[in-house]
């Protein structure tokens, strides 16, 4: 029996990337997924792919009509609601200096009220259902700043504190709430953004604790924990999925390769032995 069996999930930003590897591991593990985008080609043949036990709503995580429509087809559709996968995410760099005031404006719309309004929409449906689970993605940014995404990281920070509220206010109605802080997810259409194109991402992942990119289905299955009955006394949490790269940073002359004689920290362990 799968961890999600009898679940009903809405998964956001579904078409592709993280979203699209969360739907495919829910219906896995035995859930029933509603797949909400933008994107409705892609999303649809994702959803079709997925057979019965999926199906695709146009969704704008903007818009709270919208929201609405597709938390009701949702329980039209699959009966109830149990599981609220907040992923939809979009993202430019440009310092603050340089920023757009409407990149600005829309990052927040989408990825910081996104999220205020599918918590909201779905509220009623998850306290019908007896309680439930919601994800939201934040991501590294969400935990610690980067320069030239200030409008990001500003968004992923809110995402990061609602989740907490969230998880104060709903916890008598039985609904967890947690936060998932991705680093470094480099098969996704974000993680190939333009944007990254002159990053040297060899430097950067190598000198990390788990030294290299991450997958989206590592996302998918922290995600899937965090859905199911498993993480049952689970809210108001940071789940970071970051390879380790949020756990100090590295300091170049202060490696800690053992076979590495010229290493400092060799040549202080030899002297003391
Ligand atoms: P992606 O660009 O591949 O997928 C994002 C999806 O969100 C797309 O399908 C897109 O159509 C959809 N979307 C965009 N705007 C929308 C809107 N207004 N309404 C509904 N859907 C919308 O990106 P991804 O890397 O899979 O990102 C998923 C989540 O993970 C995002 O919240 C992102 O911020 C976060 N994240 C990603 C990384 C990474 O390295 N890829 C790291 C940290 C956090």
């Amino acid at each position: 029996m799968g961890r999600l069996e009898g679940k009903v999930a809405v998964i956001t930003g579904a078409a592709q990337g993280m979203g699209a590897a969360e739907a495919l591991l829910f219906v896995a593990e035995g859930a029933r997924v509603v797949l909400a985008d933008v994107q409705d080609e892609t999303g649809r043949e994702v959803a079709a792919a997925l057979g019965p036990v999926a199906a695709y709503e146009h969704l704008d995580v903007r818009s709270a009509a919208e929201w609405g429509g597709v938390v009701e087809a949702t329980v039209q559709r699959f009966g109830r609601l149990d599981v609220l996968v907040n992923n939809a995410g979009i993202i430019r760099v440009a310092t603050i200096e340089a920023l757009d005031m409407a990149d600005y404006h829309e990052m927040v719309a989408v990825n910081q009220t996104g999220v205020l309004l599918g918590m909201r929409a779905a509220l009623a449906p998850l306290i019908a259902a007896g309680g439930g689970s919601i994800v939201n993605i934040s991501s590294f940014n969400g935990l610690h700043g980067l320069p030239g995404m200030a409008a990001y990281t500003g968004s992923k920070f809110a995402v990061r504190g609602m989740t907490k509220v969230a998880a104060m206010e709903f916890g008598r109605y039985g609904i967890r709430v947690n936060s998932v802080h991705p680093w470094g997810i480099l098969g996704t259409s974000m993680g190939q953004a333009d944007d990254f194109a002159d990053v040297d991402a060899r430097s950067i992942f190598s000198n990390q604790p788990i030294p290299r990119v991450g997958r989206a289905d590592e996302v998918a299955r922290v995600v899937a924990f965090l859905a199911s009955d498993d993480s049952s006394y689970c809210t108001g949490a940071e789940w970071v999925v970051d390879g380790g790269f949020g756990a100090g940073p590295s300091i170049p002359g202060l490696a800690t390769d053992p076979t590495d004689p010229t290493d400092p920290q060799t040549r202080l362990i030899r002297q003391r032995d």
